[in-house]
């Protein structure tokens, strides 16, 4: 069987030579008679793995010295709530609202502080990041989604926080070009876009926003549960419990993979290639069009319409195309309900052949449906 083109917004493609290293390591990983799956965390052959991994994110992101790279679990989603439980300390945090999932780690944050949106592009359907150049007050912590999976939209500048440490959620644009951590007090990502399968939570935290009794901000209520403090975790090289050992191993994988390829600039330079294009695509056609203002568009996500207007026919259109595309090996292309339309994710792993396979395919749809 072929292996499609997968543009799903996650989990996503892996490269496919991870793949192959993994299959190749599967049943026998370097002469142990064990699989990765089967061995135990604290086992002479998998520290080495999970120390390469964090070494390479170090290496990749260029990670200062006094930050932390923690493999957590719980999604992206539970970093929603572990962020305000371990940084609430005056009580109050700012958050952007670019979409969904701001909208959900606001939710969330809610439960633990007093949350204020201090700027929101609701109003525009999310369709741009909201300008934001400077974030003052009396704040924990200033927090924004930096790519915007559902409405395909990124931060190309980030606010002026001063002294409040920025906390970004990274899940889909993670490693996808070259990112400053040293602006950041936390950067998290759900690993199952650009990085790994489902289970690894990757966490970049500055040392001093991780709370114990001898940190600046002072130790955490009691009622903290231990899994959810980064000190725990930081504590014991996240190995206070079982990791997510496999998702770790692959994730090393791919960062291996990253770097041979040259790095977070080579893959970025790919990734802007490969969502020019597209745009370019769009930008030109008479039949489909972008959904994202031009100085706010994702290289990851990207969603876009027919120009048809009627909505049941735009409707019909669209499941012709998805049904269309999936025939000839290019998959997961259906909009999210709330942009509606298509979305092509095209994560770090998208070749730039399956980019130029969708365009080439739009084009035959345009013509045979225009
Ligand atoms: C997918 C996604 C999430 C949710 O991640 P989980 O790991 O499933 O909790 C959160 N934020 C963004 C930006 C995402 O793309």
């Amino acid at each position: 069987m072929n292996r499609v083109y997968n543009f799903s917004a996650g989990p996503s493609m892996l490269p496919e030579a991870v793949l192959e290293k993994a299959a190749a390591e599967l049943l026998n990983y370097q002469g142990t008679g064990q699989s990765v799956m089967e061995m135990s965390h604290r086992s002479k052959a998998y520290k080495p793995i999970i120390e390469k991994a964090e070494a390479l994110v170090r290496e990749l992101m260029n990670v200062p010295e006094n930050y932390s790279v923690l493999f957590l679990q719980g999604g992206a989603s539970l970093q929603f709530a572990m962020v305000p439980m371990n940084l609430a300390k005056k009580g109050k945090a700012a958050f952007v609202d670019t979409g969904v999932w701001s909208g959900k780690a606001i939710q969330e944050a809610k439960k633990y502080l007093t949350v204020d949106v201090i700027a929101s592009s609701k109003a525009d359907g999310y369709n741009r990041i909201p300008k934001v150049e400077k974030i003052s007050g009396d704040y924990d912590y200033a927090h924004i989604t930096l790519n915007n999976t559902i409405v395909g939209t990124a931060w190309k500048t980030l606010p002026n926080t001063g002294d409040i440490p920025l906390i970004c959620d990274a899940s889909s644009c993670i490693l996808s070009e070259p990112l400053d951590v040293s602006k950041f007090g936390i950067i998290y990502a759900g690993a199952q876009k650009n990085l790994a399968p489902a289970g690894v939570t990757l966490v970049i935290i500055r040392n001093d926003l991780i709370r114990n009794a001898d940190s600046p901000l002072g130790d955490l209520p009691e009622s903290v549960p231990t899994m959810l403090r980064y000190d725990t975790h930081a504590k014991q090289g996240s190995m206070y419990n079982t990791p997510p050992c496999y998702s770790i191993y692959i994730m090393k994988l791919v960062l291996d993979w990253i770097k041979e390829l040259g790095g977070t600039e080579a893959i970025g330079k790919i990734n802007r290639e490969k969502a020019g294009m597209f745009y370019d695509y769009l930008e030109q056609s008479a039949f489909f069009k972008p959904t994202v203002e031009q100085d706010s568009r994702s290289l990851m996500n990207i969603p876009f319409l027919t120009v048809i207007k009627d909505e049941e026919k735009a409707a019909e259109i669209n499941k012709k195309f998805v049904v269309e595309a999936e025939a000839v090996g290019l998959v997961n292309l259906a909009g999210h309900r709330l942009v509606g339309g298509m979305r092509a994710s095209v994560y770090n792993a998208m070749p730039i052949e399956g980019v130029k396979a969708l365009i080439e395919f739009m084009k035959n749809f345009e013509k045979n449906n225009a």
